[in-house]
């Protein structure tokens, strides 16, 4: 199997040749361009000890933030190419770094130390794939596998449990049985793991394909991470609505919508406050009374300790907290539910909504499913006519209020809010003569 190499690392390899040493593209480079993926960056390895790729490349700059590694990036076009010397790992008492790495000679050595039989390729315009692991036939066959015993390539890295998730979700690859076996009993390791590098492989994860059969498969790795979501695994709901326990339907519901994170983090929290807000009425149905409130708790719990950006944060907890709120089916419905969540957020929460119906019980669904069609018809609609739904929209300001004979203060805030009410319920139209006349009658009463 050949494929192309673009000219930069093609130069870099062919440069280092010509020095007498060995070098390669390796690992996710080559693993892409064999699924004729366009790969992301190009990173090369070589039996050049690091001084000796500096002296290569006299003529470009380097960056040597990794030396201690064995990598020094060469720039070239305002680009970094990872050049890393052959290596082994010593030994990893933390499980996550090892203690010092060793360079050797072999390029097998090298790929040995890699995690997945996928990942540990490499490739020369000249000689082609150099493969000892059968990364060749697992990509053909689609498996993610480890390369050598899995039980012990997780003890000296746990964070290859979840880029093993990472990489199975982003290919759809199943992982291979005893890969697989070796990852749940390995995944109390995840303990040692800095929360940002958890959080990092979990957002991969989350968008990538048939998220939710390995949110069920490996439901015991992601309540090692995340323990609060331990508590929804077969938890039934007692509830007409409802087939699936609490935590089959979250994995469902992970499934139906679209693969953004914003949306997927939402999809796998939303109900995650459902088992402490449980109560049973007299005919034994369960009901989760403001288990919203709840799951926003505990996801703010999560995301703080993922160490997750706020924006992304504020984000998800506004849809967790509204993806109960019914969605709207009149326009002056419309005009509210855009108040409370945005433009943006109102047409993610159709969507949230929509998942989560795809995870209930079915026989209520297309009732569900066209309530969907028309809030979201309503939500377009007013999109379209640029309706207005909040204060920066109105078509009046305290200025315009003032010039009117209004005092200024602390009450004209609150005329605006009522005028932006008025607006909202549909009583009063947007428009300037309408809203300010309505504002003096209400000064006259
Ligand atoms: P991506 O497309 O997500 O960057 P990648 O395969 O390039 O995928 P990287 O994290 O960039 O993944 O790592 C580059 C290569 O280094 C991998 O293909 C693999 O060979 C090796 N590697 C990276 N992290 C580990 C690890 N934790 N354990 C073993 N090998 C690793
Ligand atoms: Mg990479």
């Amino acid at each position: 199997m050949r494929f192309e190499i673009p000219a930069i690392p093609a130069a870099m390899i062919r440069r280092l040749n010509e020095h007498g040493y060995q070098a390669y593209v390796v690992g996710g480079c080559v693993r892409d361009a064999l699924l004729k993926r366009e790969p992301h960056d190009w990173d090369i390895c070589t039996n050049a000890k690091p001084e000796e790729v500096i002296a290569c490349f006299p003529d470009k700059n380097v960056a040597k933030t990794g030396l201690q590694h064995g990598t020094v990036m060469v720039i070239d076009a305002g680009e970094g190419y990872e050049i890393t010397t052959f290596r082994t790992d010593g030994a990893y008492s933390d499980h996550r770094h090892p203690d010092e790495v060793i360079f050797v000679s072999e390029l097998r050595e090298d790929l040995a130390r890699r995690d997945f039989t996928i990942n540990a390729m490499a490739y020369h315009p000249d000689e082609g794939i150099m493969d000892f692991y059968g990364g060749q036939q697992d990509l053909a066959n689609g498996v993610l596998r480890c390369v050598g015993v899995p039980e012990e390539r997780f003890q000296e890295d746990g964070l290859r449990i979840l880029r093993a998730l990472r990489f199975a979700a982003r290919f759809d690859f199943p992982i291979e049985e005893e890969t697989g076996k070796a990852m749940h009993k390995c995944a109390y390791l995840l303990e040692h793991i800095a929360a940002e590098r958890i959080f990092a492989e979990l957002k991969g994860f989350l968008v990538g394909k048939g998220v939710g059969k390995l949110l069920i498969e490996y439901r015991d790795i992601f309540a090692q991470i995340l323990p609060p979501l331990g508590k929804m695994f077969d938890f039934e709901q007692h509830n007409p609505h409802h087939c699936y326990d609490v935590w089959r339907h979250t994995a469902t519901a992970v499934d139906h919508i679209a693969p953004e994170l914003p949306l997927r983090l939402t999809m796998l929290f939303h109900d995650c406050g459902k088992p402490d807000t449980i109560s049973m009425d007299e005919n034994g149905v369960g009901h989760f009374h403001r288990h919203g409130a709840r799951s926003v708790e505990l996801t703010e719990q999560m995301l703080t300790q993922l160490r997750c950006d706020n924006k992304l944060r504020d984000q998800v907890l506004l849809q967790v907290k509204y993806h109960d709120l019914p969605l709207p089916q009149t326009a002056s419905e419309g005009r509210k539910f855009m108040n409370k969540m945005g433009e943006e957020g109102a047409l993610f929460s159709l969507e949230v909504h929509r998942a989560d119906y795809m995870g209930q019980a079915p026989d209520r669904r297309p009732e569900k499913l066209a309530h969907y069609e028309q809030a979201k018809a309503v939500l377009n609609q007013l999109i379209e006519e640029e309706a207005c739904f909040s204060l920066k929209d109105l078509a009046v300001k305290g200025r315009d209020l003032i010039d009117q004979g209004f005092r200024p203060g602390p009450p004209l805030g609150q005329i605006l809010n009522r005028l932006l009410e008025a607006v909202l319920d549909g009583t009063c139209p947007n428009e300037q003569a309408a809203l300010l006349s309505l504002a003096k009658e209400w000064e006259n009463s």
